[in-house]
């Protein structure tokens, strides 16, 4: 039993304003215990609020408001409170945000009924009339089953002041509705597969790490079509024997109607979901069923992790390289590593499924901290494509095209056969660069440090940093010259311009996000696709997750170099990443695939790696450098981004933290910078990063916290911390 406070007594309450501490109040009457949701005055204002401790002390209670109410909304769990107390301090995030994430649910702690619901009552209508009589018509013939005002009077084909009358009498009862419906059951031993012998093994080992409970991390690394998902099902399944919860976290644009169907095949039944798309009534129930146990699955996006889980067993996180599950605003977190986090709290065990796991999780499972499981072959008949580089430096190609005329062939053969194409550019648009030919003059965003790209489908440029669009100029913003503004670079509009003009016969289909008014169009147009709806598929970094295309056998990557330009120094993981999933699209079904990578540089070791697909030697090599250079996961990296309106304000802060770096060079840390951040200047903002590079295994929260504050922010300045952060 948690703590209870009686009427009167101190109680500390976590509201999810930005206030940075725990406020004290006193209990209501009635009491309340921890973990209570509460209603509590703030200024003029009532906000939501957690029993969070015992207070402070330091205020007379006598002073003390009291708590308003407690809510009608299932106290928060101990567990809970604990991850968001570890996930705050992991990511310096307070605890004010943390609960925000916790507590995102519109409506959460509402009473439950909203909706009347109309039976027939004792009473008898003072006065009869053909209106009424049709009112009790319909709720005999409902024989106990219950409308509401206005399914009762639509029925009825009355208007809704004639059930009131009714009410008023006592003539129809007006009821609570009851709580929310509980999810269909999921029945473990529905649809079961029979697995080859190495998905089988790796599913047994799963299963045994359930039976034997406690916590646990394994990666389960297999290629794309190996079985992963049907492995990891498994082991859903157990875990729903056990009468735990799990929950299944994907990419967002992965969480496509085709997973839903897998796991509905599985199951028997449908799981809850937990994303963007799904309405504030649906998240509210899944909310209030997951707290109950009346959702035994969940699958959804990163901020599913979150949710009051009753006793969830199992967290599998599918495809756990993606960049998706770093959250880049607000509070900084990677799902991932809050997944293991959370699970560690909860004793349950953890799943992290990849094709190309990330560095981070693969040192981890060389260092024995992770289990590993891998499948290697793909199922049935299903192989790896074949992997070549087409030398851009051999191929004859005129400025302005991007399908060299190899590919073409290939993709020609491909047309011939009925089969798909894929041709893949990670550029979004029509052309990156849009330049005056009479004066050089770029067009940039008038708010952020970057290009306007310019989408001929929207007829507008756009800044992809801040969305802000304009109509594209006819005369040089510069030097006025009218005519002259010509586009550069190839984007994936672009792109398919150049595609029509080659394969005038072929349906081409372009998946970019923007080109899409909703997620339901694109899922449709990915489905359409999967039928054979498209001869040539032009696609951005959207293709590379998770999608089924039964007829490609043919991958052409336009510019394989596009992602090891640049000073990232992850920029050779995800390059390699990256690849291995696009080329992973190809001949999924029974029909052998083909990935041609075009370069101009196709002796550069990372290229090298994705064609040869020796993935060992090529973490092993990554894994060397990064311990070298001290660098994550061998190092621990933080970035400082500071911001504000005003340039010299925000450089004036950054080179005097980076002077007063005590607390870090005591554990040894190194600070770098400051230097303009990646995208210099967003929305108007100024913003300069610092980099801090730590050994492992120091207190480098707490260093870091301690230096933050010797440096108050004024002014326009704002300063946010990005533990383990994606680019360095
Ligand atoms: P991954 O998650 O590794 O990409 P999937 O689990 O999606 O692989 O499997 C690829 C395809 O092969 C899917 O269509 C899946 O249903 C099918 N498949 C995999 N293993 C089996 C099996 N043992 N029996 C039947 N179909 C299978
Ligand atoms: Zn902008």
């Amino acid at each position: 039993m948690e703590r209870f406070f009686e009427n009167g007594e101190r109680v500390g309450i976590l509201t999810a304003q930005p206030l940075d501490r725990v406020l004290d109040y006193r209990a209501p009457e009635g009491g309340c215990a921890l973990g209570d949701f509460v209603e509590v005055p703030l200024g003029p204002r009532k906000v939501l609020g957690v029993v969070w401790d015992a207070g402070e002390g330091g205020y007379p209670l006598e002073k003390l408001r009291p708590v308003t109410r407690v809510l009608d909304a299932r106290p928060m769990r101990e567990e809970m409170r604990v991850f968001l107390a570890r996930a705050g301090e992991y990511t310096l995030t307070p605890l004010s945000q943390m609960l925000r994430l916790a507590t995102r649910t519109p409506g959460l702690g509402d009473a439950p009924a909203t909706r009347k619901i109309y039976r027939r009552g004792e009473g008898q209508p003072d006065r009869e009339t053909d209106a009424r009589r049709r009112v009790l018509q319909v709720l005999d013939e409902m024989g106990g089953l219950a409308l509401t005002l206005g399914e009762l009077s639509e029925a009825a084909g009355v208007t809704s002041s004639v059930v009131k009358g009714l009410v008023k009498q006592g003539v129809v009862r007006e009821e609570d509705s009851p709580r929310d419906t509980p999810f269909p059951r999921l029945d473990p031993d529905h649809g079961a597969k029979d697995l080859t012998e190495d998905q089988g093994a790796a599913a047994a080992k799963l299963v045994a790490g359930l039976r034997e409970g406690g916590y646990g991390t394994t990666l389960l690394k297999g290629v794309t079509g190996s079985g992963k998902t049907e492995v990891y099902l498994e082991a859903v399944a157990e875990c729903l024997r056990k009468g735990r919860q799990a929950l299944v976290l994907l990419p967002e644009i992965a969480l496509s109607a085709d997973f839903l169907t897998r796991v509905e095949a599985r199951f028997g039944a449908r799981p809850a979901e937990w994303h963007s798309g799904v309405t504030v009534t649906e998240r509210r129930r899944v909310w209030r069923m997951v707290g109950e146990g009346g959702a035994q699955l969940v699958v959804g996006a990163r901020s599913a992790l979150f949710l009051p889980f009753e006793r969830l067993g199992l967290i599998v996180v599918d495809e756990e390289h993606d960049g998706s599950y770093k959250q880049e605003e607000g509070v900084l977190y990677n799902a991932r590593d809050m997944a293991v986090l959370r699970a560690s709290i909860l004793d349950a065990r953890v799943i992290l499924a990849s094709a190309t796991p990330s560095l981070e999780s693969w040192a981890n499972a060389d260092a024995g901290k992770y289990d590993r499981l891998d499948l290697t072959a793909r199922f049935g008949a299903a192989v790896m494509p074949e992997m070549r580089a087409i030398d851009m430096r051999a191929e004859d190609l005129p400025g302005s095209r991007w399908i060299s005329p190899r590919l073409a062939g290939a993709v020609r053969v491909r047309m011939e056969r009925g089969e798909q194409a894929l041709l893949f550019l990670n550029r979004r648009g029509y052309a990156p660069v849009t330049i005056c030919r009479a004066c050089g003059h770029q067009i940039g965003c008038q708010h952020c440090d970057a290009r306007m790209v310019e989408h001929r489908f929207l007829k507008r440029l756009v800044c992809h940093q801040c969305g802000e669009t304009r109509p594209v100029p006819e005369t040089c913003p510069s030097c006025e010259v009218e005519g002259k503004l010509a586009a550069v670079g190839p984007g994936v509009e672009r792109l398919a311009e150049e595609a029509r003009g080659l394969f005038p016969d072929a349906r081409i289909a372009v998946l970019s996000s923007d080109l899409y008014g909703s997620a339901r169009a694109l899922k449709a147009e990915i489905g359409a696709i999967a039928e054979g709806a498209a001869d040539i598929v032009i696609g951005t970094q959207l293709v590379a997750k998770g999608h089924n295309f039964p007829l490609l056998t043919l991958v052409g990557v336009i510019d394989a170099d596009l992602g090891l330009q640049g000073s990232d120094l992850r920029a050779a993981e995800h390059t390699f990443q990256l690849m291995r999933q696009v080329a992973g699209r190809a001949g999924r079904a029974e029909k052998p695939g083909e990935a041609l990578m075009q370069t101009f540089q196709p002796e550069h070791p990372v290229i090298r790696a994705i064609l040869s697909g020796d993935e060992e030697g090529f973490w092993r090599a990554e894994a060397d450098a990064r311990r070298q250079a001290g660098m994550p996961p061998y190092g621990r990296m933080a970035g400082v981004i500071l911001s504000s309106t005003d340039v010299q304000e925000v450089f004036d802060l950054g080179n005097a933290m980076a002077r007063g770096d005590g607390p870090l060079r005591a554990l040894g840390a190194q600070v770098f910078g400051p230097a303009p951040a990646p995208i210099a200047r967003v929305r108007g903002r100024h913003r300069v990063r610092l980099l801090v590079k730590a050994p492992k295994g120091v207190a480098l929260q707490s260093a870091l916290a301690e230096w933050a504050a010797r440096f108050p922010l004024r002014g326009q300045l704002r300063r946010a911390i990005d533990i383990d952060p994606q680019s360095f």
